[in-house]
């Protein structure tokens, strides 16, 4: 899968680039060294994170959250 190469930018430190497979292992381990800011989790994908809450519902509300329209594509399609 091309997807599996794809690399990423880590949301705690924008110089950590991994591989997207990569990216749910990194943030877990990131995530216990990170001294910052506290960061808000996308209830739809916990690996997008965002400083603050608008910048969250701006990622849904602009459809940026590919797992949000998946979800809400899945439940229309479903019925
Ligand atoms: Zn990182
Ligand atoms: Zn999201």
């Amino acid at each position: 899968m091309e997807d599996d190469k794809e690399m990423v930018v880590c949301p705690y430190n924008e110089s950590h680039i991994i591989l997207r497979a990569r990216l749910p292992f990194h943030l877990l381990k990131c995530q216990k060294t990170y001294m910052g800011k506290k960061m808000i989790k996308c209830p739809y994908n916990a690996m997008h994170i965002f400083e603050n809450s608008s910048l969250l519902r701006k990622h849904i509300e602009l459809g940026e959250c590919e797992d949000f329209k998946f979800n809400y594509d899945h439940s229309f399609n479903c019925k």
